[in-house]
């Protein structure tokens, strides 16, 4: 991704595409001091934008360092970037990190950096899932337990697992893997939030070790306007046999039906592709968010 024309704000400023390095001594490259967020940019305009600011900024607090920027800096940052480069449908990539001022585990002293990126990025599982669903395994790891990791905040320390994961899965074939947490109850995907439909109602495991996703609350709020009833509670393995739909949500993912999770199997149903195309008239402005 470093070799290509284009813009990325960096530290304030727009700065070349191939120029926007990091020295090999940054904190966050040894210690993962780092946060990051993904949002997508529909027709010039970035959906929640303030939502996935606000998120950045609360990520780097949880990890104990504080951004120099506001949050309507980040948000004018990240429109400067659309811009710059000309794009209209993009992904958006801000991170923030500790530099290399300071070596060792304790880097009071190290300068926190903000940067920017945004790129053209279609289907995040392809275009095939959308119509055939995900085909998932297992993970082999598991979300920590809140006592562990810094679980609220989108710190890239937290995807070691999830790299790791849909590493293994992949080369067996799979698209994705579906993680448990570390009691065993189901969690979420690699990148993305689950739901479930089962009798017309919608289920979703209670994000107390994972990300509460933006696109996981707008996705209940949608469902909600449709009369459908949202169940937010814990989730056991034994419960996937009984129930008929399964997708996974997030700003990459959008909404993309499961056809397949471990030994279960799913169908791509109405209510998903309901959900999914009011997910998309929604971040496209053809339906109010209220
Ligand atoms: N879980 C994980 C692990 C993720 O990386 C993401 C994507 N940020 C999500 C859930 C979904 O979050 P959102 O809907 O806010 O993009």
């Amino acid at each position: 991704y470093d070799d290509r024309d284009g813009w990325i704000w960096l530290d304030g400023k727009l700065v070349p595409w191939r120029e926007a390095n990091v020295h090999v001594l940054t904190h966050a490259l040894h210690y993962a001091s780092s946060v990051f967020e993904g949002q997508r940019a529909y027709g010039g305009e970035i959906f929640e934008l303030t939502k996935h600011s606000e998120r950045l900024k609360k990520s780097g607090e949880i990890l104990g360092f504080e951004i120099p920027y506001s949050v309507a800096q980040i948000d004018e940052a990240c429109r400067e970037v659309l811009r710059a480069n000309d794009l209209q449908d993009a992904y958006v990539r801000p991170v923030a990190w500790r530099g290399s001022e300071q070596m060792g585990v304790s880097a009071q002293r190290s300068k926190i950096h903000l940067a920017v990126a945004a790129w053209y990025w279609g289907a995040y599982f392809g275009e095939e899932a959308i119509k055939k669903g995900l085909n998932l395994a297992i993970s082999p790891w598991r979300r920590p337990a809140p006592y562990t990791a810094p679980v609220q905040s989108k710190a890239s320390g937290l995807y070691m697992i999830c790299t790791m994961a849909r590493h293994e899965v992949q080369a067996k074939g799979y698209d994705d893997a579906l993680m448990f947490d570390w009691r065993g109850q189901v969690a979420e995907g690699t990148g993305a939030n689950a739901f479930f439909i089962k009798d017309g109602k919608l289920y979703t495991p209670t994000p107390d070790c994972f990300l509460n996703g933006i696109t996981r609350q707008t996705v209940m709020n949608l469902a909600r306007r449709r009369g459908i009833e949202v169940i937010e509670r814990a989730i056991w393995p034994d419960e996937l046999e009984s129930f008929e739909q399964f997708f996974l949500t997030g700003s990459a993912a959008e909404v993309t039906p499961v056809r397949a999770a471990g030994p279960w199997n799913f169908e791509v149903g109405d209510l998903t592709m309901q959900l999914r195309k009011d997910y998309l008239d929604l971040v496209n402005r053809r339906i109010s968010n209220s």
